[in-house]
C-alpha cells in the first residue's frame, strides 16, 4: 500500500509548513496526483487521517482535510506534436500513428496548496 508512504510524506510536509509559517491551524491541503501514480483516494485519505492524529503530531494539523485532485495523463507526439489522452494504455499517436511519444502529464505528485491560519 504505497498510499501510506505518500500520506506520511504529506504529513511531514504539513508539519514543516506549520513550523516555517507559524501556522496555528491547518485547514486544507490540496495534493495533485498524476493518474499514473494509481493512488486510491480512499486509501490515501484513510492513511492520512490515521497519521495526522498520531500521538506526537502537533495539534495544528489534526483537523486538516486532505483534498486530492487526480490529474489525467497527457501524451504528446514527438513527430507531429499533437497531444492526446491514451485510451486503453495505447500510446500510438492517433494523428500520425507514430510510437515516438512522451508522457507529459500524469506522473507527478505535488502539494498544490496548504491553507491555514497564522498567528497574527
Ligand atoms: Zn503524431
Amino acid at each position: 500500500m504505497h498510499e501510506f508512504s505518500i500520506a506520511w510524506n504529506i504529513v511531514e510536509i504539513i508539519t514543516k509548513a506549520v513550523e516555517d509559517n507559524r501556522l496555528i491551524r491547518v485547514d486544507t491541503i490540496t495534493v495533485e496526483a498524476g493518474e499514473l501514480r494509481q493512488i486510491v483516494p480512499e486509501s490515501l485519505e484513510m492513511a492520512f487521517d490515521a497519521l495526522k492524529t498520531e500521538g506526537d503530531r502537533s495539534e495544528e494539523i489534526k483537523n486538516c482535510r486532505l483534498k486530492l485532485v487526480i490529474i489525467p495523463q497527457v501524451v504528446s507526439c514527438n513527430d507531429c506534436e499533437c497531444e492526446f489522452y491514451p485510451e486503453d494504455l495505447c500510446y500510438l499517436c492517433p494523428q500520425c500513428g507514430s510510437i515516438n511519444t512522451t508522457v507529459t502529464e500524469g506522473e507527478g505528485l505535488i502539494i498544490k496548496s496548504i491553507e491555514g491560519e497564522t498567528a497574527e
